[in-house]
């Protein structure tokens, strides 16, 4: 679904992102790990065009929300990126508005589906997160683990093709990760692609179909979790799996 090449970009004379070549493909469930600053969230935030990047391309099924360093019309950006769903490590939800209306305001505001298909949605896909009764709530009245599954739903209340997480259970007491990585993991049983930067090595190694390293700006090493985690080729990833696992 996404191809990425070459791409890169720069804070000034700090080389962030150096030539980064990879692709997503339908189904796949892609860990990106790697030491802090090396480029991660910068990587994933260009996807989305939450960052300009400098050089390379993006696109998206084919159509190129960046080509060679320049960009598409911004309309089409708009089109290529509500293809893309997010989930940050804060969560990052309206504290004014409750539950239901956190998952609605987007579809709402888009447009072209009827409120009833909306809610029926909507209390789906609370339901499917484990929080059909927690709908007329505020935010600040959920745990972590619960406000990052209303993220969760409320990402797929757009019905993208992928989803992007960044970080979603580091803010989170360790009793409240296994509730989030469990529903990641069962949209991954039901084939939802998705690319996740986490430092859960477990959730890395169970549950993706392929893991990036990534360090400085590149990718040191990618590819199916058993062989990496097992007997990585590199050296720096190996350094950074003992200190990590
Ligand atoms: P972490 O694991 O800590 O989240 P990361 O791999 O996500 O790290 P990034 O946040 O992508 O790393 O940052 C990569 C590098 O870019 C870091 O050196 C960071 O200091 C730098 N950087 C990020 N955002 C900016 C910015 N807005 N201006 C300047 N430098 C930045
Ligand atoms: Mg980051």
């Amino acid at each position: 679904i996404i191809e990425v090449s070459n791409l890169s970009k720069s804070y000034g004379t700090l080389d962030v992102l150096k030539n980064m070549t990879f692709h997503v493909e339908k189904g796949d469930v892609v860990a990106v790990i790697g030491p802090s600053g090396s480029g991660k969230s910068t990587m994933l935030r260009s996807l989305v065009h939450l960052e300009t990047i400098d050089g390379g391309g993006i696109s998206v099924d084919g159509e190129a929300l960046v080509k060679d360093g320049v960009y598409s019309k911004p309309q089409e950006i708009k089109r290529i990126t509500s293809k893309m769903g997010m989930v940050f490590q804060h969560f990052n939800l309206f504290p004014h508005l409750t539950v239901k209306q956190n998952l609605e305001l987007a579809p709402k505001i888009v447009k072209g589906e009827s409120s009833a298909d909306i809610a029926r949605r909507s209390a789906e896909l609370l339901d499917k997160v484990g929080l059909a009764s927690r709908a007329s709530e505020y935010p600040a009245r959920l745990s972590g683990g619960q406000k990052q599954r209303v993220a969760i739903a409320r990402a797929l209340m757009m019905n993208p093709e992928i989803l992007l997480f960044d970080e979603p259970t580091s803010a989170l007491d360790p009793e409240l990760t296994g509730e989030v990585l469990q529903v990641m993991k069962r949209l991954a049983e039901e084939h939802m692609t998705m690319m996740v930067v986490t430092h859960e090595m477990g959730f890395a190694r169970e549950v993706a179909s392929r893991v990036m390293f990534m360090d400085k700006g590149e990718i040191v090493e990618a590819g199916h979790p058993e062989p990496l985690f097992t007997n990585p080729q590199h050296e720096r990833t190996r350094a950074f799996l003992n200190i990590s696992l």
